[in-house]
């Protein structure tokens, strides 16, 4: 037999009902005459008690933490109740009691504000998993799962999964590789996203497809980033963008009513991506705020300062952002801390004015002549600071788009609560690579640019612009997507301003280039990040909070030790060996 009841639903109406309780011991008090053991199983905490003359109340000495235990008893009122618990007007009064299990002495304090280091936790996942807080993130993602689930095939889309051992489909990071034991030599990639295989389903006749991909991307990890993640891929024949964003809006509508009960707006404004660089310096701009990026590099054309001038003379530009004094006052302090979070951007520097009641100050202000502070008259008011970066268009746009956000914190202009979805549209179809000398794709290669631009491709590739989008929220990219190349002679071109040879094309992408000579309908479709979804939803900014047996920093699994050598034998079998260099 299971339980009789879940712990957490025992109430005070139950009083004099019998039940039968399973659980870990979160906690044993022992008053000497009366036992107290509060009894966690998976829906939260009952209190058993065992009173002076329970003949049970012996065997609770060697009862310690997260021992496994089946208890029948009756349901009686405490008599201090605890308002801090669901079911903290009640206790069991214990009439029989099984130890199930034994439990070694915890390494970590399993409660939701432990202190225990990442590591540990990592290590004894399945003890951290005990954790209320993680349950709730860990059940936050499997709601998300069921509300895409059932939202899409009610749509009629069909959940069709696609090969892990395959061949490199390119999203902008190393592939993990998988030597194959049968054609020795050879190698399969696992795939950086189902792009390739969603495309020939759609070659194949399916016309709506979805799928809980595992993708995997062998790449520099940060806080948001794991190696192997999940998508929520999605891809549709004979549409046109506005359809996939119109179903992608109703997605994320069913998602958040479903997981938060929060109603929200749909359609989703929409900004350029020109737009987003030029007014918030980044592709996914938070817009729970507004201080929009300036362009100064007219109101300092004639500037004496030489430095402005020497990198207005160099083609540079000046931009800057306005802090506005309702915003909340900057001391010299402040802006010297600001000019850190700025550095690794790019930026050299930080200047700054203040408009005060008799002129400016700040680190500019002894350079301004009339004119110049004229045009700061019109926008800046008593109390308001600009501060100013002044270098290559990158640069600015770079270091000011993380400026803007630091600030947005720091003065708290940011609602935590507040959902800004949004989408970046008319995303440039290549971005030059300066260390490579090359083009890139800015979203992947398999990307359709609009009609007007596809003579471009050869002439002038930067001019380029795509039936591409984003989904951001929070200043987070939740989502991507595009229309495809359903015509072969458009991807052809595309391979060839990457600069990829015939036969690297033909090698790598032969097989998608002959799908699209036997008629292929116009496609397209997104994949959501689903565990940046999760984290939104579950309000973390730790991607491992919403992964059951997560990764390292270091791409490593600590419970299990992955990755680990292998024997000899098995790398023989694969013809492998293994030597020290580098
Ligand atoms: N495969 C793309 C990605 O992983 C998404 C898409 O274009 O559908 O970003």
């Amino acid at each position: 037999m299971r339980h009789t009841h879940e712990n957490n639903t025992l109430s005070a109406s139950m009083i004099g009902e019998t039940v039968t309780l399973k659980g870990f011991v979160q906690k044993k008090r022992d008053l000497g005459n009366l036992v107290f053991i509060d009894l966690r199983d998976f829906s939260g905490v009952a209190q058993l008690a065992f009173y002076s003359d329970n003949p049970f109340k012996n065997i609770t000495t060697n009862i310690k933490s997260e021992f496994v235990l089946e208890a029948t008893g009756t349901v009686v009122e405490r008599s201090s109740k605890n308002p801090e618990l669901p079911t903290g007007d009640v206790e069991v009064d214990v009439t029989d009691l099984k130890v199930l299990a034994t439990a070694k002495q915890p390494p970590m304090l399993i409660k939701d504000d432990t202190d225990a280091l990442e590591d540990t936790r990592l290590k004894y996942r399945y003890l951290d998993l005990r954790r209320p807080v993680l349950r709730d993130m860990i059940k936050m993602r499997h709601e998300t799962i069921k509300a895409t689930r059932d939202y899409l095939n009610a749509q009629a889309f069909l959940d069709i999964d696609t090969p892990i051992l395959t061949k490199s489909t390119p999203e902008g990071a190393r592939d993990y590789i998988v030597p194959s034991r049968i054609q020795k030599g050879s190698f399969y990639a696992l795939p950086q996203s189902p792009q390739l295989f969603k495309q020939l389903l759609m070659i194949g006749g399916f016309e709506k497809y979805y799928q809980i991909a595992k993708c995997f991307r062998d790449e520099d990890l940060r806080s948001d980033r794991q190696p192997e993640f999940t998508q929520i891929d999605i891809e549709m024949a004979f549409v046109e963008e506005k359809d996939v964003q119109t179903m992608s809006e109703g997605l994320i509508k069913h998602i958040m009513k479903e997981t938060r009960g929060i109603d929200i707006k749909t359609p989703f404004p929409r900004l350029s991506y020109d737009d987003a660089l030029r007014l918030y310096g980044t592709d996914k701009p938070d817009m729970r705020f507004g201080m929009p990026i300036r362009n100064l590099s007219d109101v300092f054309a004639s500037t004496d300062f030489k430095v402005f001038k020497s990198v207005l003379e160099n083609g540079g530009s000046l931009q800057g952002l306005l802090v506005e004094a309702t915003h909340g006052a900057l001391s010299r302090k402040d802006i010297d801390k600001l000019t850190d979070t700025v550095k690794p951007y790019g930026a050299k520097g930080l200047a700054f004015v203040k408009k005060s009641a008799d002129g400016f100050s700040g680190s500019v202000a002894k350079f301004l002549s009339d004119s110049e502070k004229d045009a700061l008259t019109a926008f800046m008011s008593e109390g308001d600071v600009l501060l100013i970066v002044a270098d290559t268009l990158k640069v600015c746009r770079a270091s000011l788009g993380h400026l803007r956000n630091v600030l947005g914190d720091k003065l708290g202009l940011i609602d935590p609560d507040q959902f800004d979805f949004h989408w970046v549209v008319h995303w440039p179809m290549f971005e030059y690579n300066e260390d490579e000398k090359r083009y890139q794709a800015l979203h992947h290669p398999f990307t359709r640019p609009i009609d007007e631009d596809k003579d471009k491709l050869e002439s002038e590739p930067e001019n380029v612009y795509t039936y591409g989008y984003d989904l951001v929220a929070q200043g987070q990219e939740l989502g991507g997507g595009s229309m495809r190349n359903h015509n072969v002679n458009v991807q052809t071109k595309v391979f060839d301003a990457l600069g990829l040879d015939k036969k690297t094309q033909e090698s790598r992408f032969g097989f998608l280039s002959e799908a699209l000579e036997y008629g292929a309908p116009p496609h397209g479709g997104i994949a959501f990040g689903l565990e940046r979804l999760v984290m939104m939803l579950a309000k973390t900014k730790n991607i491992r909070d919403v992964i059951a047996f997560p990764k390292t920093a270091s791409a490593t699994c600590l419970l299990t030790d992955a990755p680990s050598e292998i024997g000899d034998t098995q790398l023989s079998d694969l013809g492998i060996r293994v030597t020290d260099e580098s």
